[in-house]
This record gives structure tokens, C-alpha cells and sequence, in this order.
């Protein structure tokens, strides 16, 4: 008896690493998938059964809104049974976004679903998108004894597989464009693949996979700084059917203990919205109680996002707001550890 093929579905959205210039403006435009198929030959080593489908149109994932994730989702679910992993070739700019709004909408996840990209086009001669593309095809494929090596939505990107809800892209520029400031590296990619199985999280129970399509954009984002006025604060609090804020605040999550500004975030709550207090550091964690500029946050009723990325802020309370649940059980989802996007 042949042991079957392992299979891989390649979910290709666009992003840089299928682009070409664009010859009128010299601006980079999604290419066709072909195209990036043709530059890595080597993908038929693997001896894998790898198929693909490519969005129409390709997306600069500049340009990308949540219809994009309730796409990638409903595919993994109508594929699930028939691929071992999955690969989902993006842009980098909202990758973060992406791979966060992902491992929450997919539930019960047993299999590897990988976002990857580039920082140059997959033709040119010094493109990063090979060795990614090649190394994500690798992971979506590792099993052992049965069990899939990383059964989460990651992002493999130049030596690093990290958790997709704890990254951020940092750098524009280098190779290393996204980092995971608050969680270890899933595997570190060098000459061998090494996992880190005690920060991979292994499911205790084998479920169907479900998914969920409802998201809820009516959310915004309240970004402190020195000198923010009060009709800045009260503009975006008073947007009409604004349920959600991500407030970004300083440090261990504290703000301006002006009377207005308490006031306004006390009026917002009392109506109904919800206030997601999380830091501007790249790393650490909001410690509402530690500093007086934060006490009245916490007396008002601002929840704790503690060390959750902005990325991962804003497509979790996208995620909760569209199941449509009361205030008390949405503070309680977003306090929780729903797919270890924060620390408990
Ligand atoms: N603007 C591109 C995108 O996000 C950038 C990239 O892929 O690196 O689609």
C-alpha cells in the first residue's frame, strides 16, 4: 500500500512577492501566479501534491478589508479535509492583520495554515520571497507521528516562525520585516528548522474545524499623544454606531488625568462602547493600577489588553463585536486568551 502524497493548498492573495513593474508608472503591481511558480522550479523537490488558488483580482494588501479574511477562511474550511497545511501568500503590509483576524476566526485548528511574503518580487535576483515561500511549503508540511508540527496561523518570514496574532511588521526595509515582541519564536529557521514546542500550542481535542464569518468594523483606534485635545478625544468617541476602541496609551497604560479626557472615556463607556486600553511600546504589557495616570481607566471600566498587539486589538474585537454578545461577555472574551494572542 502507497502512503499518500502530503498535500499543501497555496492560497495566493497577492502582495509584493508576485508583482512586476508596472511599465507606465513603474509602480509594482500584483502579477499572476504562474509567474511565481515559474521562478521556484525547486518546489517540485519537494514531491509534494501542491495546488493553488490565486484571488481575482491580486491585492496590494494595502488595499485589503475584512472580506479578504472571510475569503482565506471560508477556502481553508472548503479545502480542510483534502490539504495537510496550508500556505497563504500575502502582502506584508497588513500580514499582521491578517494572520491575527485568522487564528480567530478559525476554531479547532489541527493543521498549519502559514502566511508568508517578501520584501522583493519573487523575479528578482536577490528576492527573499524563494527561501520564504520554500521554508513556509517545509512547515505546512512537517508532521510527526500524525500530528501536525505547528497547528496555528503563523507567519514564517526570513529565519523566524511566529505566532501570526503576536507579530507586527517593524521594518519596511530589512529581510526581517516582522518581529513578535511579546512571544518567543514558534521555530527558529537556519540550517535546520528548529521548533519550540513548548511555546507551540497543541490542541487537546480533535473537533471539526469551524469558522467564523461575521466581523463587526465599527471600531476605531484612540491614539494618545501629548497635547491631544479634547475635540480630537470626543470626535472619535462620538462616531456614530462606534461600538469598540483600541486605545493606545502610553507605557503600563496610562493617559492624561485630565478631568475632560476621564469624562469623555466615563460618557463612552456609559454608553455602551468598549474601551481596549493597550500600550504604544513595542513590548511589555498595560498594567492598569500601577501608575495614577491609569487608576481612573480602570475605576471607568477601560478593559486590559495587557500584551496584545495593536494588529491583534483591533481583528479580536472585530471578531468578538460581530458575534454579537452583551458588554459583560465581550470584556470577558477580550480579557481571555482566546487563541494566545496575549499573556495571561
Ligand atoms: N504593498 C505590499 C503589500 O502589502 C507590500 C508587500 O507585500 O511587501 O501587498
Amino acid at each position: 500500500m502507497t502512503t499518500p502524497k502530503t498535500s499543501i493548498l497555496l492560497i495566493y492573495t497577492g502582495g509584493t512577492i508576485g508583482m512586476v513593474n508596472d511599465p507606465s508608472t513603474g509602480s509594482l503591481i500584483p502579477f499572476d501566479f504562474d509567474h511565481i511558480i515559474k521562478q521556484v522550479p525547486e518546489l517540485r523537490e519537494f514531491g509534494y501534491e501542491l495546488n493553488s488558488i490565486a484571488f481575482t483580482p491580486l491585492i496590494d494588501s494595502s488595499n485589503l478589508n475584512p472580506s479578504v479574511w472571510i475569503k482565506i477562511a471560508e477556502l481553508i474550511k472548503q479545502n480542510y479535509e483534502k490539504y495537510d497545511g496550508f500556505v497563504v501568500l500575502h502582502g506584508t503590509d497588513t500580514m499582521s492583520f491578517s494572520a491575527s483576524a485568522l487564528s480567530f476566526m478559525l476554531d479547532n485548528l489541527q493543521k498549519p495554515v502559514i502566511f508568508t511574503g517578501s520584501q522583493l518580487p519573487i523575479g528578482t535576483l536577490r528576492t527573499d520571497g524563494k527561501e520564504n515561500l520554500i521554508t513556509a511549503i517545509e512547515i505546512a508540511a512537517a508532521y510527526k507521528n500524525g500530528q501536525a508540527m505547528v497547528p496555528e496561523v503563523c507567519i514564517v518570514f526570513e529565519n523566524q516562525l511566529l505566532r501570526g496574532n503576536r507579530t507586527t511588521k517593524h521594518n519596511a526595509e530589512h529581510f526581517n520585516a516582522f518581529y513578535s515582541y511579546n512571544y518567543p519564536d514558534l521555530a527558529k529557521i537556519g540550517i535546520n528548522i528548529n521548533y519550540n514546542y513548548s511555546a507551540i500550542h497543541y490542541p487537546s481535542h480533535t473537533r471539526e474545524l469551524e469558522i467564523t464569518t461575521k466581523i463587526d468594523t465599527n471600531i476605531a483606534i484612540l491614539k494618545i499623544f501629548p497635547g491631544i485635545t479634547e475635540q480630537v478625544v470626543n470626535s472619535i468617541l462620538n462616531i456614530p454606531d462606534l461600538k469598540g476602541v483600541v486605545m493606545e496609551s502610553y507605557g503600563a497604560g496610562n493617559a492624561p488625568t485630565d478631568k475632560w479626557f476621564i469624562n469623555s472615556i466615563k460618557k463612552a463607556i456609559n454608553k455602551g462602547i468598549i474601551i481596549y486600553n493597550i500600550t504604544q511600546c513595542a513590548a511589555g504589557s498595560v498594567k492598569m493600577g500601577l501608575y495614577e495616570t491609569s487608576i481612573e481607566l480602570l475605576k471607568a471600566g477601560v478593559i486590559s489588553g495587557r500584551d496584545i498587539t495593536t494588529e491583534a486589538a483591533i481583528t479580536k474585537l472585530m471578531f468578538i463585536l460581530g458575534k454579537q454578545l452583551n458588554n459583560e461577555q465581550i470584556k470577558l472574551l477580550l480579557n481571555k486568551s482566546l487563541k494566545g494572542e496575549l499573556s495571561q
